[in-house]
């Protein structure tokens, strides 16, 4: 099959299309025919390399994929079932796993990541508990742009942050992966919402969303601008992704019994905390990765009723995938990058 591969870690040019064996597949394993793979963050982080993570090379990144089952040794999953995957992959029997808390799982993994070669390929396997099927309404780009980020985004606002009709939300980076979706889920359940975006057009691209208020972050201060949009009060949840750059604003921003949920830290791994303002603000500062397979189904369920939709920004044939992650550095797209296999 032709996969996109790299045998050693680097700028997007070590990302080479090559023809490689198809995955043999094992009892309780799905082999899909990858239609589309979306890109993420992570997917960066896999090619350039991390300290102290090792991922045995040659690698195939991918964590976001779309498609359609090829062969399955799996119960109830036929050959030909349009699907979408769901990322997260755990041992099944452990405490957390059987907790229903698969995302805190000993040996979770994600797929595309460290031993799981991914979905930038024709054909990737995977746990038959991983497979989500797909209606026939939803293509496959959007379905490959689905899973990861909303994912991410309704772990961080649902369970770790318990979101309530009425809170006041400020997403960082509304239009990235995690932005897109934390904006839409938390309209969905009934929040006020602020955003924050880097340029005039993701600006309006936001708004067209439905954030009910956009900072532009390289023109005003996102502390002070949420200081004035809410009377002084800051927001319940501020959903954190961006790290090092916007940490000490993200805190500022927060209201008395506020909530910070961090799942990433693009810009860098340091953030200082005024533990003056922590305990006597009451604020709680929540670490989040993922999610679990029930919140996928949950979240899917909005997906596929058309009432969460991901933004796609720009599609890229798998070849290709060199220039989309060049494009995905670039950071000027609203929403997701996808690969068309
Ligand atoms: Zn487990």
């Amino acid at each position: 099959m032709r996969a996109i591969r790299f045998h050693r870690h680097g700028g997007p040019e070590v990302l080479a299309c090559e023809d490689v064996p198809e995955p043999a597949i094992a009892a309780g394993e799905v082999l899909v025919r990858v239609r589309a793979c979306a890109l993420n963050h992570l997917d960066l982080w896999a090619r350039r390399g991390l300290e102290h993570v090792a991922i045995p090379l040659p690698h195939i990144p991918g964590s976001d994929v779309a498609g359609e089952v090829a062969a399955s040794a799996a119960e109830g999953i036929g050959v030909g079932r349009r699907v979408m995957v769901q990322p997260g992959i755990s041992c099944g029997c452990c405490t957390a796993c059987l907790g229903g808390r698969d995302n805190e799982c000993p040996r979770y993994e994600v797929l595309g990541y460290l031993n799981h070669d991914g979905g930038y390929a024709e054909f990737v396997k995977v746990p038959a508990q991983n497979v989500v099927f797909v209606p026939d309404g939803v293509d496959f780009v959007h379905a490959a742009a689905f899973p990861l980020t909303f994912l991410t985004a309704w772990h961080m606002l649902m369970t770790r942050a318990r979101l309530e009709r009425g809170d006041d939300v400020l997403v960082l980076a509304g239009g990235s992966g995690v932005g897109q979706a934390a904006i839409q889920i938390a309209l969905l359940h009934g929040a006020r919402v602020f955003a924050t975006a880097g340029s005039d057009e993701k600006v309006e691209q936001a708004r067209a969303l439905g954030a009910h208020e956009v900072i532009h972050h390289h023109r005003h201060d996102i502390a002070e601008e949420i200081k004035r949009l809410t009377n002084r009060r800051g927001v319940d949840i501020v959903i954190e992704h961006v790290g090092e750059a916007t940490w000490s604003k993200s805190v500022r921003s927060l209201a008395r019994g506020g909530r910070l949920v961090t799942c990433g830290a693009t810009t860098g791994p340091r953030g200082t905390l005024e533990l003056r303002a922590l305990f006597a603000k009451q604020l709680s500062i929540l670490g989040s990765y993922m999610g679990t397979k029930g919140e996928l189904l949950r979240a899917a369920r909005f997906f596929f009723a058309g009432q969460l939709r991901p933004v796609v920004a720009r599609t890229f044939p798998l070849a290709d995938a060199a220039a989309a992650h060049r494009c995905f550095e670039e950071s000027r797209q609203f929403g997701k990058i996808v690969l068309e296999v």
